[in-house]
């Protein structure tokens, strides 16, 4: 932390601003979209040169593009969406010599991430946000009484220092402004650790032949530890393919890994790597709260990723609006405080967050449970049921299937037993989400009550816990 005064007197002043936003990948654009279509100054700060930007480690699949915020045109990122035709999961289960093919329902892309990335720029830029590449954000502003006022940031070895009413963090996972900022006298989520967090690697890769699974999303097990590898084809010859596992595991040799899956797949004879490119991603619950007086943090900054996929471009682009909406309401009262900004939490734990929190459960079972015994369990499901099972709950399955399902798993039938009970404690916690407070001073009463119903989820686990 340092103030506003310390700073000016070591550094080039570069203008004050009604919003600085960092990072310009998902979140930040959204976000600054948002503010600079209402007429307000905003600039957002890229650590990456202007060729770089966008340029960032992904699965590329999109889903529900088709009602994504409007802050920047759909027809604007539209033609980087190489491949609509996917419309289904494939899980291949080599331990018990399966495969699921799973529907998944609305819209689903795959996409190429650099062209995406890039027209995000573009529409923010033409929404009017000014964006400075090359500038690396060091260190955040606080003033005496804890409000953020600015950041400070480095461009080509010249320190610089921006003003604004509000900072908006949307620099990724693990992003180091939370580090900075004394959040002390506020609600914002300090509950975050590097457990919370996973490790993936992907390479894009170009194939001679056109591979038979381009309307899929494939997913596969990882040999060991609770990780997956996904092939997800950006067109018939061009696939994303990669894997990622969860840091409470033993660490994998993700490079290593994926080589060697790839060496036993026909379809990848002869393959040439375009690009490759790893990352951390958050797979846990969203932030409690993320909100600061002067600061809101969007998109992996606030965990807003599904924690069962790793899928966060949706989840940061609905926070941008949704973060961009209340700070113009800020900007028009003339007060950036926690009450005005409070509604942008409510909208995502209303949107995703409870659910993304339920779906953590599920994450909290796989590292309690034997992962062998989940993966037969699947095995013994129909696809089409197991897709009615997981999009319309699991009330909606009828008694013939669930008869049917039962006799197909014997010898399953303490794990089900054990997903059963899982499954109403994500009951619980969403339904618990669905009471999200509606002002900060109500958060530490129902944190403590969701705290309660996380102490039943390790009960019935055997986790150890989480958070
Ligand atoms: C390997 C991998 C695969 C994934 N696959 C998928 C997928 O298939 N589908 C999906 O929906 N999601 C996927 N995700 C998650 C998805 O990529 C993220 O959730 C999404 O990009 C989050 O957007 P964001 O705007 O919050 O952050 P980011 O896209 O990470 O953007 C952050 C920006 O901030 C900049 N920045 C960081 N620090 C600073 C600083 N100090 N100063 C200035 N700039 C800074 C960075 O350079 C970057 O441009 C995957 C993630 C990984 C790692």
């Amino acid at each position: 932390m340092s103030t506003t005064e310390q700073s000016a007197d070591a550094t080039t002043t570069d203008g004050s601003w009604d919003v600085v936003v960092v990072g310009a990948g998902t979140g930040g654009c959204y976000a600054s979209a948002t503010i600079a279509n209402a007429g307000y100054d905003v600039v957002v700060l890229e650590r990456k040169t202007e060729e770089e930007a966008g340029h960032i480690a992904c699965g590329d699949a999109l889903k529900g593009a088709d009602g994504f915020p409007d802050a920047i045109p759909k027809s604007k990122i539209e033609p980087a969406f190489t491949n609509t035709d996917v419309d289904h999961g494939r899980f291949e289960i080599p331990q018990e010599d399966t495969v699921l093919d799973i529907p998944v329902p609305g819209e689903l892309a795959v996409i190429d991430r650099d062209e995406y990335g890039k027209r995000l720029i573009e529409g923010t830029t033409e929404a009017g946000t000014e964006i400075h590449y090359d500038t690396v954000v060091t260190d955040v502003i606080q003033a005496e009484d804890g409000r953020v006022t600015g950041v400070e940031a480095i461009r080509k070895g010249e320190p610089l220092t921006y003003e604004a009413a509000v900072v908006v963090d949307g620099a990724g996972s693990l992003s180091v402004l939370q580090d900075m900022i004394d959040f002390s006298e506020s609600t914002f989520d300090t509950n975050v650790d590097f457990s919370h967090f996973s490790s993936a690697y992907r390479e894009v890769v170009t194939v001679e032949e056109p591979v038979e699974w381009d309307d899929a999303l494939v997913f596969k097990p990882t040999e060991r530890s609770a990780g997956y590898l996904w092939y997800f084809p950006r067109t018939e010859t061009e696939i994303n393919v990669g894997l990622g596992f969860q840091m409470t595991e033993e660490p994998m040799k993700l490079v290593e890994g994926l080589k060697r899956d790839l060496e036993n797949r026909p379809e990848f004879e002869g393959a040439t790597v375009k690009d490759k490119l790893g990352a951390a991603l958050p797979t846990r619950r969203p932030y409690d709260s993320a909100t600061h007086p002067g600061y809101v943090a969007v998109g992996d900054a606030a965990a807003h990723v599904n924690p069962t996929t790793g899928g966060g471009i949706a989840g940061a682009a609905y926070a941008g609006e949704y973060a961009g909406e209340q700070i113009i309401e800020g900007l028009e009262r003339g007060e950036i405080d926690e009450d005005v900004l409070w509604p942008y939490n409510e909208r995502v734990m209303d949107h995703y967050g409870g659910r993304y929190a339920a779906l953590d459960v599920y994450n909290i079972l796989t590292i309690g449970a034997d992962i062998d015994d989940l993966t037969g369990l699947l095995a013994t499901i129909p696809g089409d049921k197991l897709s009615e099972a997981l999009y319309s709950g699991s009330t909606s399955m009828g008694l013939k299937f669930k008869l049917e399902a039962l006799i197909k798993s014997r010898g399953h039938w303490d794990t089900i037993w054990n997903m059963y009970k899982t499954k109403q404690r994500a009951d619980e916690i969403l339904a618990h989400y669905e009471d999200y407070p509606s002002s900060p001073e109500g958060l530490g009463d129902w944190q403590r009550e969701r705290d309660e119903l996380m102490e039943k989820v390790y009960e019935t686990t055997g986790a150890e816990p989480k958070y």
